[in-house]
């Protein structure tokens, strides 16, 4: 196949001094960037494997593109992840050396293995002199990733080159997304959305990158104000977005933190930008629609899985639906299938999703039993989650089958619908809805909230009402639990686990 990293391949003339990454004061090149990291692939290419210490920097993005080159399997790591799941990580893929950048001080977990420091600042004087990095094939392990943890401990997926490309070129089918697009994030960089959509995405393309470090509305503004076209963000950020937006002059408490002017910088950097995408999970309907309200823009979805990179996505000339994913992308095959393995059609089907095509993951690492029980006889992938698909094959997804679709007096439930609902009241600022387990119903709908004001929170049987009023009856939670906020881990997934466990 074609490199994954064309622009990479000694790059010259413009092409070598197009800004291809910036994090805050620091930017690379094209040719900055294909120095250093053919340089550090160099350093690398007898290792049998590699971590990454993934902080948002300049050094993992050497990193990354150096093992992708040198054709050695690279692990981002989490910089925040606790000790015992970064002994589990490092006890599963056995990486023989971690590449970091020169301030980073390591966990002692990691001391065993041989230090690689990356320095960005050094990357424009390292000129490498005779190597010359050729990728590896095609079906060879590429980057081996951890699922999120949502539902279980992280499983390391396997992402061969051929999975990687094949989804960045859909996105790019999609999104017409090109060498001229500059995206603006604020991801970490250990997990498939931030790093191989926010950065393998625009190096792919010859385009760039502007990475904010920490998330801020502020920044946002500030760079996607200044020349950035599109903007990749979790439903968590997008909701901060939709709260500053929606500060209307007077309203005491939001008004003071959001000023009249942020706003207006913010609202005018939106409208002007070519791509809002949302994923890693389900973006409220409300966030939607305050963000349209303000901008005149439509956030767009997108739905893909560690094991699976993209599956569906609204495209960038189709018609955004809020509460969808969009249809398949190109080369990516769908179905619904029932309980008993029937494979459903038609717009009323509720089932699981299966997905098929070129984005598939190898298997997960060390699990030949999860690998095989992820997948059908017939060899599609299993996802987990359930959705619908519409007559214009536009997929919805209901929810996750082990957290989110509830079986209650013979119905099938999906959380989502319920958390949009619950999401619409004013006094209402987070939600989550689960199933608990109950005598007579089998599950019973519960629903986890976080109050607009916590000093007045709206009444358990008001919320109730709300959401009975708007949907059929047996949908009304039986019980609405308090908290001060929900469990989410740091791509601001509901942890829903834990809600069950508390
Ligand atoms: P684990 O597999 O370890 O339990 P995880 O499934 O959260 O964790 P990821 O691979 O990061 O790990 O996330 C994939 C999941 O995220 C999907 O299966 C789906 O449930 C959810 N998801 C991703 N994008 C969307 C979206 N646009 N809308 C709703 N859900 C989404
Ligand atoms: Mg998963």
């Amino acid at each position: 196949m074609t490199l994954l990293l064309p622009a990479l391949q000694s790059p010259t003339g413009p092409a070598a001094s197009r800004e291809a990454v910036r994090f805050g004061a620091l930017s690379l090149t094209y040719g900055e960037l294909a120095a250093a990291s053919t340089a550090l692939a160099a350093r690398i290419a007898d290792a049998g494997r590699v971590a990454v210490w993934a902080t948002p920097t300049p050094e993992t993005v050497i990193a990354v593109v150096a093992a992708l080159r040198a054709g050695v399997p690279a692990v981002p790591l989490n910089p925040r992840t606790g000790e015992a799941e970064l002994a589990h990580i490092l006890a599963d893929s056995e990486p023989t050396a971690v590449l970091a950048g020169p301030d980073d001080a390591l966990p002692p977990a990691l001391e065993k293995l041989r230090r690689v420091t990356v320095d960005a600042r050094a990357a424009a004087s390292e000129a490498p002199e005779g190597y010359a990095p050729g990728e590896a094939a095609a079906e060879a392990p590429a980057l081996i990733v951890y699922t999120s943890g949502t539902t279980g401990p992280p499983k390391g997926a396997v992402l061969p080159r051929r999975a990687i490309a094949a989804s960045l070129d859909a996105l790019e089918d999609a999104w017409g997304w090109t060498g001229d697009d500059v995206l603006v994030h604020a991801l970490p960089l250990f997990h498939v959305h931030g790093l191989i959509l926010g950065v393998l995405g625009p190096l792919r393309r010859g385009g760039s990158l502007r990475h904010l470090g920490k998330f801020s509305a502020e920044g946002v503004a500030r760079e996607l104000g200044s020349g950035g076209t599109m903007l990749f963000g979790v439903p968590t950020m997008y909701h901060r977005l939709a709260e500053v937006l929606d500060a209307q002059a007077g309203d005491g408490e939001r008004d003071r933190r959001a000023g009249a002017p942020e706003r207006d910088a913010l609202a005018d950097a939106l409208a002007g930008a070519r791509l809002l995408v949302s994923g890693s999970a389900a973006l409220p309907v409300h966030d939607h629609e305050r963000i349209a309200a303000a901008t005149g823009r439509r956030v767009i979805e997108r739905y893909g899985m560690t094991e699976t990179l993209m599956n569906t996505g609204i495209r960038a000339d189709g018609v955004p639906r809020p509460g969808t994913v969009g249809p398949p992308l190109t080369g990516v095959e769908l179905r619904l299938v029932e309980e008993d393995g029937t494979v459903l059609s038609g717009p009323e089907a509720i089932g699981e999703i299966q997905v098929r095509g070129p984005n598939l993951f190898t298997g997960y690492l060390n699990r030949p039993d999860a690998t095989a029980a992820a997948h059908s006889a017939d060899g599609w992938f299993r996802t987990g989650d359930v959705g619908t698909v519409d007559e214009d094959g536009y997929v919805t997804i209901v929810g996750r089958k082990a957290t989110d679709l509830i079986k209650s007096g013979g119905y099938k439930i999906g959380a989502g619908e319920i958390e949009n609902v619950l999401l619409g009241h004013p006094g209402v600022r987070e939600a989550a809805v689960t199933g608990e387990e109950d005598p007579d119903l089998g599950e019973q709908v519960v629903a986890w909230v976080v109050a607009a004001d916590p000093d007045s929170p709206p009444r358990a049987e008001e919320l109730a009402d709300h959401v009975a009023g708007q949907l059929a009856p047996h949908k009304r939670p039986r019980t609405v639990h308090f908290l001060d906020a929900l469990p989410r881990n740091d791509l601001g997934k509901i942890m829903k686990r834990s809600l069950h466990a508390g």
